[in-house]
């Protein structure tokens, strides 16, 4: 599966956290994240994560566009409630192509950890299905 970190700053020590937990069940999926998010998750865990821009900088878009073109299976986004963010566009767009596209996306860590769980018993393996006809309509 793909699967996409970000973390706004005041999260970003919760998703550290987070992706150490389950550090075992991310190694056997391709893992995407924003830049600075990337940065620390992969120091903490030594995981391999391609890294796009920094949020305010395009990242949340870079990862939009890969759901846009039904390549992201999973989006687990901690975001921060209680801070205004210089991008906010970005955020409402990456969270309406989530809505767009059906994919799954968790904005807090205890829906992130529900997803985790259905990830690890297979409840996201229909999104093969899905990602394996979109590729098929674009030939
Ligand atoms: P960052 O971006 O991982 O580069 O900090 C996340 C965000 O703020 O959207």
């Amino acid at each position: 599966m793909n699967i996409a970190f970000i973390a706004h700053d005041n999260k970003k020590n919760d998703l550290v956290q987070f992706t150490t937990a389950y550090k075992e069940l991310f190694k056997g999926h391709t893992l995407f994240s924003t830049g600075t998010t990337g940065i620390k998750i992969m120091e903490a865990t030594g995981l391999s994560i391609h890294r796009f821009q920094s949020g305010p900088l395009g990242g949340d878009q870079q990862i939009g566009a890969l759901i846009a073109e039904n390549k992201m299976d999973l989006v687990l986004f901690f975001k921060d409630p209680l801070t205004a963010q210089p991008h906010e566009p970005d955020i409402s767009a990456l969270i309406r192509l989530c809505d767009v596209y059906n994919i799954p996306l968790a904005t807090n860590m205890a829906t992130a950890e529900i997803l985790l769980k259905g990830l690890n018993r297979g409840d996201l393996q229909w999104r093969e299905i899905v990602r394996g006809e979109s590729e098929t309509d674009d030939e």
